[in-house]
């Protein structure tokens, strides 16, 4: 018995992360709704993040069909444990970026660099497991609250669970339920709404805990007041564990406060800094910003 008991616990932990790796990815292909087409080299090495995750696009040129790129000659540099935020007009190409370094697709030309490392010559399932996303729709399975949390981080305990969720402003929802953490949800569970979804996308997040967070407008369907308190308190997670997060978003207001805002337009950067920066410049930014808080301005008053 004793000696069975060693490759047992081995197996279960093999079973473990198979387990953590195949929801992983069952997550990410509900989420896109996309095959994933791209291959592994043989023997791709996991990705190291030697430097603490720095994200280079090199003269990046793409598009879903070769005749209409998308991203054309795209340069920029997401500094390691900053928070960057990718904005411009609808349609631009802000989520591409996202989906491109999930590596769902390949680029055409030039590369993307995770601290040095072409992320094609790593091993997708490192990459993968390296990035965290709170996509604009969360896929809830047809279980209850605590596991669809779970799925985060297959060993969080129920106080990992509770400090995750309360963190991202969604415990004291749940808790009034009767149920509570074991309410059935999904489809064949209670209705969730958006803004509730949003925030049990925060709390996975957060359990997983991983190196690189991209937030794909992953609070746009919360009331001001409830996105202004998640936001501080995932501003505080990001600072204390130095983390490099990628937002993207349509709400100025929301990313003001980045250590850098990379403005898109047609594909390609049409101006980069931080808010002080691009309002002084009075560009792209400076006009996006004047138009939302003249809307934002006129909601106030209506209210
Ligand atoms: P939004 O702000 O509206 O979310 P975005 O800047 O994030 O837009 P993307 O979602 O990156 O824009 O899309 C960029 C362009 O690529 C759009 O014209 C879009 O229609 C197109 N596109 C997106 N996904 C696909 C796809 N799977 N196949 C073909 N074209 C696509």
């Amino acid at each position: 018995v004793f000696q069975l008991s060693v490759p047992l616990n081995f197996l279960g932990s093999v079973y473990r992360e198979l387990r953590q790796s195949l929801l992983d990815m069952e997550t990410l292909f509900n989420l896109q709704k996309v095959n994933i087409a791209v291959k592994d080299k043989p023997n791709a090495p996991a990705l190291d993040l030697r430097k603490g995750g720095e994200i280079r696009f090199e003269n990046v040129t793409f598009g879903y069909r070769p005749d209409r790129p998308i991203l054309q000659n795209l340069s920029f540099t997401i500094p390691a444990g900053k928070k960057v935020s990718i904005v411009g007009p609808s349609g631009c190409g802000k989520s591409t970026i996202l989906r491109l370094l999930f590596r769902y697709y390949d680029v055409q030309s030039g590369r993307i660099l995770i601290d040095g490392q072409d992320i094609r010559d790593v091993s997708q399932e490192s990459l993968r497991k390296a990035i965290g996303v709170v996509p604009q729709d969360t896929p809830l399975f047809n279980n209850t609250i605590g596991h669809n949390l779970r799925y985060g981080n297959l060993e969080a305990n129920e106080e990992d669970v509770k400090a995750a969720a309360k963190r991202a402003k969604i415990h004291d929802i749940v808790s009034s339920w009767p149920d509570g953490y074991d309410t059935m949800v999904g489809e064949r569970g209670m209705m969730i709404s958006g803004g509730e979804k949003q925030r049990l996308a925060v709390s996975r997040l957060l359990l997983k805990d991983p190196p690189l967070l991209f937030f794909d407008e992953a609070t746009s369907a919360l009331d001001t007041h409830t996105e202004q308190g998640l936001l501080q308190n995932i501003n505080s997670i990001l600072k204390e564990k130095k983390r490099t997060s990628v937002f993207v978003a349509h709400r100025l207001r929301t990313i003001y406060d980045s250590d850098l805002i990379i403005v898109l337009r047609s594909g390609q950067v049409a101006e980069q800094g931080t808010h002080e920066q691009l309002i002084d410049t009075g560009g792209l930014y400076g006009e996006l910003w004047s138009a939302q808080e003249t809307l934002f301005v006129e909601d106030k008053d209506k209210s």
